[in-house]
C-alpha cells in the first residue's frame, strides 16, 4: 500500500497548552490527513482534514466559539479534493475514509466525497450522533459537517469480531483488521475524543506508519511521555485514559523507533513525512 502524509490547512494555539513545559508561542498545528492506495480496494483517506465548511458552520454562535479558540488558515490548494488531483484522483474515486473521530478538523471534508464508505468506531459516533448547539460545540463537533446521508454511507467497525494482536503489538493487544487483509489494524486510543480510533497501516519497503490522531498532539510529547498543559483537560473526553493512552504510545515507541508514529497535528512530523512541499 502507498502512503501518502498530506495535510488540509492548520490552526494556531500555544505550544504550551500542547506539551507541558512547551512555550508561550503560537504553534502551527497542520490538519493531517492521508492517502492510502490500496492494491485492490483502491484509493482510501484517513481522515480529511479542514475544508471551507468549517467556516461556513462557524459563523454564529454558539459554533463561533470553536474558530475564536482554534484560528484555521486554509489555502484554495490545501483542500483535500484539490491534492487528490495532482495524484490523478477525483473525489469519486476514494473507497473508503476512516474517521479517527468527529472533531471537525478531522472531518470537515466528509460531504466532497460522495462514493466513500465512512468508517469509525461505533461509540465514536454514538457519543456526538445527537448533539446539537452548544453541546455539539463542546464535543468540538459541528453536526452539518456530516454528509446528510452519513448513516447509509457509514460502517462502523464490528466490535464484535476483535483480533489478539501479536506480541509486537504491545502494549495494544486487541485490534480491528478494517479490510481483512491486516494491511490496516485499528486500536482505540481513548481519552481525547470518546471512541477515537488509531490505525497501523502497511506501507510498501516493509514501513509501518501508525497514526495516532489527536492521542498526542505533538511527537515530542509521545517520546519524552510528556501531557499537555492540564488545563487541556478541559478538551478531553477523560485525562485519566489520556494519561494511559500516551503512556501505551510511549512504550510502543520504544519498543519500535523505526515505526513511523503519526500523531495527526504534529508539525515536524509531518512536514518529514510529507510527500510535498509545503
Ligand atoms: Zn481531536
Amino acid at each position: 500500500m502507498k502512503i501518502h502524509i498530506l495535510r488540509a490547512g492548520y490552526c494556531t494555539a500555544p505550544e504550551h497548552i500542547a506539551i507541558q513545559g512547551g512555550a508561550w508561542r503560537h504553534i502551527h498545528f497542520p490538519a493531517m490527513f492521508a492517502l492510502l492506495e490500496h492494491p485492490r480496494f483502491g484509493a482510501m483517506l484517513f481522515d480529511t482534514g479542514y475544508s471551507y465548511r468549517f467556516f461556513d458552520e462557524t459563523r454564529a454562535f454558539p459554533n463561533r466559539l470553536y474558530r475564536w479558540m482554534t484560528p484555521v488558515t486554509l489555502r484554495e490548494q490545501d483542500l483535500a479534493i484539490n491534492q487528490l488531483s495532482t495524484f490523478n484522483l477525483q473525489p469519486r474515486d476514494i473507497s473508503h475514509i476512516f474517521i479517527s473521530h468527529f472533531h471537525a478538523d478531522h472531518i470537515a471534508a466528509l460531504a466532497d466525497f460522495d462514493r466513500a464508505r465512512f468508517v469509525h468506531l461505533p461509540h465514536a459516533y454514538e457519543h456526538i450522533r445527537f448533539a446539537r448547539g452548544l453541546e455539539a460545540v463542546s464535543k468540538a463537533y459541528l453536526p452539518d459537517l456530516l454528509p446528510g446521508d452519513f448513516d447509509e454511507c457509514s460502517a462502523s467497525v464490528d466490535l464484535s469480531k476483535p483480533r489478539a494482536l501479536p506480541p509486537e503489538y504491545a502494549p495494544f493487544t486487541i485490534g480491528y483488521d478494517l479490510l481483512g487483509d491486516e494491511s490496516l489494524i485499528a486500536v482505540e486510543l481513548p481519552g481525547h475524543a470518546t471512541g477515537q480510533m488509531g490505525i497501523f497501516a502497511r506501507g510498501e519497503n516493509d514501513q509501518t506508519f501508525f497514526f495516532v490522531a489527536d492521542a498526542a498532539w505533538l511527537k515530542r510529547a509521545v517520546v519524552q511521555n510528556l501531557p499537555p498543559h492540564k488545563i487541556a483537560n478541559l478538551l478531553f473526553a477523560d485525562g485519566q485514559a489520556y494519561r494511559e493512552t500516551l503512556s501505551n504510545l510511549h512504550s510502543y515507541h520504544l519498543n519500535h523507533p523505526n515505526v513511523h508514529l503519526v500523531p495527526s497535528h504534529c508539525e515536524e512530523t509531518i512536514s518529514a513525512l510529507s510527500s510535498r512541499s509545503v
